[in-house]
Order: structure tokens, then sequence, then C-alpha cells
């Protein structure tokens, strides 16, 4: 094992897309893995390979470390949890203060499979676009959630599994600067094309920020920080 090499948690979202940018800046060999947990809305699954293939075409250095996707079939997880985004309902805050598109455990899940496919595979680091600010509140992306997973993972693999979350102090305008500084607007252009983000699973509206309703919480997150980012 090489502890320059990463497992990019990688959703086709646009968070974590531009952490892929961002471990392929950084590491020698870079692989990916998607879930699939039976998400109401599987554009973001789409997306994924679409965007893996442009990268790959417009950066070929990257391409290069880029090694293997890695797609994981986690349908039981979409069969123990009742959320927004696992069901039709209403998204908005459930009963416990929590947003209704909270699917408990998730991260929780994901990072140990990627922790486990990571041992497999020789690869160091874990990557994922997990965040803390003007964020939903989820609690399992929390950086102290990921420190006792870290731990957790070191433990039970008997083996360095260090959790990176280059994201987590950004906000979304901070998250599109990344991607500009990285990639340039060639990045930027591939983020706002080929990444999914919307809660409804809308790709038929198209605004300069990319495509979705434009009115669910992760709309509204990813056009404010645009907004802000185009400003400053
Ligand atoms: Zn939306």
């Amino acid at each position: 094992m090489t502890t320059t090499s990463a497992l990019v948690l990688f959703s086709g979202g646009q968070d974590s897309a531009v952490c892929l940018a961002w471990a392929l800046s950084r590491f020698e060999r870079v692989e990916t893995v998607g879930f699939d947990y039976r998400q109401r809305h599987r554009v973001e699954l789409d997306c994924r390979k679409v965007f893996l293939a442009k990268l790959r075409e417009a950066y070929p250095a990257w391409a290069a470390k880029l090694d293997e996707d890695h797609m994981l079939d986690l349908g039981v997880l979409g069969a123990i949890s009742d959320t927004a985004l696992t069901r039709e309902q209403e998204i908005g805050f459930a009963g416990s203060g929590l947003p209704s598109t909270f699917v408990p455990g998730r991260n929780l899940v994901f990072l140990t499979f990627a922790g486990a496919i990571a041992y497999r595979r020789g690869l160091h680091a874990l990557v994922g676009g997990m965040c803390e600010t003007d964020f939903s509140g989820y609690p399992d992306c929390r950086r102290a959630t990921m420190d006792a997973l870290q731990n957790a993972l070191t433990l039970g693999m008997d083996r360095p599994t260090p959790i990176e979350t280059p994201l987590m102090y950004l906000d979304k305008a901070q998250t599109w600067a990344l991607a500009d500084e990285l990639g340039g607007a060639k990045l930027v252009d591939l983020v706002v094309e080929e990444t999914h983000t919307c809660y409804l699973g809308d790709r038929s509206h198209r605004h300069e920020w990319g495509y979705g309703c434009g009115t669910c919480p992760a709309c509204d997150l990813r056009a404010k920080g645009w907004a802000k980012w185009r400003a400053a």
C-alpha cells in the first residue's frame, strides 16, 4: 500500500466531483466508489459515468492516475430507511428536527464499505464531500463523526485509514472556487453540465449553475453558492 493513493466516494453530485478533482491533484493513484441504495432519483448515478468519461477526456494527466470505478449495491439501506431521498415523501423537517432527506447511518455505512474496498485495493485514504458549512445539518457529515469513524476503521482493519474531507469547512461558493482553482473553467463547466444535486431529480431545467428544479433545498444551496462565487 502506498500513502499516495485514495478512494473517493463519488456520487455524481457537485461536492464529490470537486473532491475527485482535489484527490487527482494530490494522489498518485485514485479510484472511485458509488453506492446504489435505491435513491428515489437515479439520475445522479447516471451522471457518474458521464462525468468520469469526460473528466478523463479533458484532463489526460488525471486520466493516467484515475483507476477503477466501483459500484456497490446497497439496496438494503433503502429498504430499512424511510426518508424523502428513498421514498415519495415531502422534503422538509422531520419530527427529529433533522431534514427528511437524512438517511440514518448512510455515511457510516458508505465509509465502512469504502474502507473495505480500500483495504482490498491497497488504497490509503478515503476522500468524501462531507461538509459542516451552510448545510442541512446531517450529523453524519460532521468532522467529529469522521474522526470517530476514522479511528474505528483504523482499529478494526488494523491499518491507518485516514478520512479526508476537503470541503468540510467550505461553503458552496468556496466549493465552486475550489473547482476553478483545481481545473479552471473547463472543470467548472464539467461540474455545471454533468453533475447532479437536485433532490427532485430534475434534469429538464437548465440554470447557469446546472440542472435542477431550482427550488428544493439542494438546488437552493447550489444556486446561492454559484451566485456568491460569481459576485466575488
Ligand atoms: Zn431541485
